[in-house]
């Protein structure tokens, strides 16, 4: 018999719905059982499993989270949770189980893989940083989110004639700041990739408003600082007033773009196709517009930066 299962792990992404719903209709398309595992690998530890029918993804795409329900798995890192884990996904035996997450998920993943059982991850987090791919779904709706949070805290700034600064996710990379900072136009952008000098920074602020600029929006990761504390220093070097918005978790939530829900789609569809070619423990990756399915280990080796260029291009158009 054909089966196949599927999982959510680490923070929930807009998409990973979109993603389960691909994964269940292409599976059972094709001839297999699909079951859904809830809540990560804490759900595959305590046998959570339900199978899914085309009409149990019904009316799921347009949601942000996950109808799966996720989690981190402190059990699943110790000996006893893991073997507990491998018991389950044999007695279930599986084709290969589907992990739908980040870079933790893929390394747990891997790791069933190392122990025999079949897996194929779809990388999904809002913070795009996983190796191997260029994309993780959710990464669009995220920076649409902060995009029109900040055309808010836009008028705002502009009323009052301020310094804006607003601190958004991305741990400890910096790719939501970059991406969303290039698209609303930011007069700065700090990055824990990027060590800025905040000299540098006030005096661009300063020279703006003197030319008549009527406000100046300041784009923080949250792996570069704590956003009170650069506008403490913005303060302190022009005398400015900056306000400060910490967007935290409204970053993570809403209906999914068109494009997550479309890569989700994509995604989750390859990685069906991946299983029936017998090509399993892999990463469905976004290569140069390519979708393609990569081994762990080349994934894990295929660590990305941030686009040095985009931030450079960035600071050009903000002058
Ligand atoms: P996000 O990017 O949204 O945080 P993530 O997948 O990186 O997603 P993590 O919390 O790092 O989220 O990982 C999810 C789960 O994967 C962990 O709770 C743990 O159960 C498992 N995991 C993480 N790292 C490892 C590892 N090195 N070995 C085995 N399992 C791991």
């Amino acid at each position: 018999m054909k089966r196949l299962a599927v999982l959510t792990s680490g923070g929930d992404a807009p998409g990973m719905n979109a993603c389960i719903r691909a994964v269940v209709r292409k599976g059972i398309y094709h001839g297999f059982d699909v079951f859904g595992v809830e809540r990560g690998y804490e759900g595959v530890i305590d046998g959570l499993f339900r199978p899914m029918g085309l009409n149990s993804v019904a009316g799921i795409i347009q949601h942000g989270g996950t109808m799966l329900k996720t989690a981190r798995s402190e059990r699943f890192t110790t000996e006893e949770g893991f073997a507990a884990a491998i018991r389950q996904l044999r007695e279930l035996a599986v084709d290969a189980l589907i992990v739908i997450g980040g870079d933790g998920s893929m390394a747990g993943a891997a790791r069933l893989a190392a122990a025999k059982v079949p897996t194929v991850v779809i990388p999904a987090t809002i913070d795009n940083d996983m190796p191997g791919t260029e994309y993780t779904i959710g990464f669009d709706t995220a920076l649409n989110t902060v995009l029109e949070a900040v055309n808010r805290i836009r008028d705002t700034a502009a009323s009052h004639e301020r310094v804006a600064v607003v601190e958004v996710m991305g741990r400890s990379a910096g790719h939501i700041a970059l991406m969303a900072g290039l698209a609303c136009g930011a007069e700065a952008i700090l990055l824990p990739e990027h060590p800025a000098d905040m000299d540098d920074i006030c005096k661009g602020l300063k020279q703006s408003h003197q030319r008549g600029k009527l406000y100046s929006i300041v784009m923080v990761a949250e792996g570069a600082g704590k956003g009170f504390d650069v506008a403490a220093q913005i303060a302190e070097r022009t005398g400015f007033k900056p306000h400060v918005t910490v967007l935290g978790y409204i970053q993570r939530g809403g209906s999914p773009s068109a494009f997550d829900n479309i890569m989700g789609s994509r995604m989750g569809a390859l990685a069906v196709d991946t299983v029936i070619q017998g090509n399993v423990n892999r990463l469905i990756a976004y290569q140069q517009g390519q979708l393609v399915a990569v081994p762990y280990e080349q994934a894990f080796a295929n660590k990305r930066g941030i686009d040095l260029a985009l931030y450079e291009l960035a600071s050009i158009l903000a002058i």
